[in-house]
């Protein structure tokens, strides 16, 4: 049994390194958020699976090793012997903002096909996540798909990030109706507020996420607010839990970290069957244990390399650190 089984892409971040940004020099990382998610969750004892492509080449075969070296299972890692790893650059610009470049036209991950995915992994996991960079194009639409279709008839909870990155898409449009439509599946949703705005043209988070809310039947919402924290919408009832205070170099991946730490609480919860029976204090607890896994991986540089061990988030909560 797995206790978190991720579908999607996996490839490598080139992160700027130095402080001169005109001199180009890029760290290469292992990255893609499904990735991250399930690195952050095993760092934390959970058994995980991961679901994906690359290519056939050197960046390939050194993702499949880094998962291996998190005892993540990659069984369900295919290669591509004609179709090359997915690439993505980080650039930072003089305020530091982000913004990224991807090269992949096609990468492997995007040549996923439903033939290849290994649905009886699925069948032993309690949670599949998911997110959207696996929907950008088929073959990967159909396959992502189906086995979010597959995993939700065998009883799985369902948790969805879709991660939007819109040079990626054909069209806005495009993106927004095809990230809609996973949306029905899913029982816990993580978005941050630019994603809500854009699902539902609604800047007031409350409304936003009531909206979803009814029109999807989502259980569980919860919309990452950066430094400030959380919003949550859970059975019709919502707040915000507040961020914690920490010395940040780097916000990559702690949207990810964010999201493994809530399936790692939930997982951790054998008597849950559906995630509408959580109380209100319990979404609370998890939450704001979510916020200090997140705010942890924010005080390192990267995606991967920047998930918290659970030795770490308990000093942290111990006040050791
Ligand atoms: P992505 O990683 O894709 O950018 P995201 O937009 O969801 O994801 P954020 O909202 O920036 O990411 O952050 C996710 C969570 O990380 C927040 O909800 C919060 O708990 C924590 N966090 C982010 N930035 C900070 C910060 N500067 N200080 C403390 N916590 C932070």
């Amino acid at each position: 049994m797995y206790d978190v089984i991720a579908l999607g892409e996996l490839l490598i971040d080139f992160a700027p390194e130095g402080s001169d940004l005109h001199k180009n020099l890029f760290l290469a990382n292992p990255g893609g958020a499904p990735a991250n998610v399930l690195v952050a969750l095993s760092k934390m004892g959970r058994r995980t699976a991961f679901i994906g492509k690359v290519g056939l080449d050197k960046f390939g075969t050194s993702l499949k090793e880094t998962l291996e070296s998190y005892e993540i299972d990659t069984t369900g890692l295919v290669f591509s012997d004609n179709v090359k790893t997915t690439l993505a650059f980080v650039h930072l610009d003089e305020s530091g903002d982000r913004s990224f470049s991807f090269y992949r036209n096609p990468g492997a991950d995007m040549t996923l096909n439903e033939n290849e995915v290994r649905y009886d992994l699925i069948r032993q996991a309690r949670i599949f996540h998911f997110g959207s960079l696996s929907m950008t194009n088929e073959p990967a639409r159909a396959a992502t798909l189906k086995a979010v279709e597959f995993a939700k008839q065998f009883g799985g909870l369902i948790s969805y990030d879709p991660n939007l990155r819109l040079p990626l898409w054909s069209s806005s449009d495009e993106a927004k109706t095809v990230i809609v439509s996973a949306l029905s599946y899913a029982d816990i949703l993580k978005v941050s507020e630019e994603e809500l705005f854009f699902l539902t043209r609604e800047s007031d988070v409350e409304i936003g996420s009531r909206i979803l809310q009814k029109s999807f039947g989502l259980n569980l919402i919860l919309v990452t607010l950066g430094a400030q924290g959380c919003f949550y919408r859970l059975n019709g009832e919502s707040a915000i839990v507040p961020g914690i205070k920490v010395n940040t170099v780097d916000t990559t991946g702690a949207g990810d970290a964010f999201v493994a730490a809530i399936l790692h609480k939930i997982s951790d919860d054998v008597t849950l069957n559906n995630v509408s029976q959580l109380s209100r204090t319990r979404i609370k607890e998890y939450v704001s244990f979510a916020n200090v896994v997140a705010a942890l991986s924010t005080t390192k540089k990267g995606g991967i390399p920047s998930m918290p061990s659970m030795a770490e988030i308990n000093n942290h909560l111990l006040g050791i650190s």
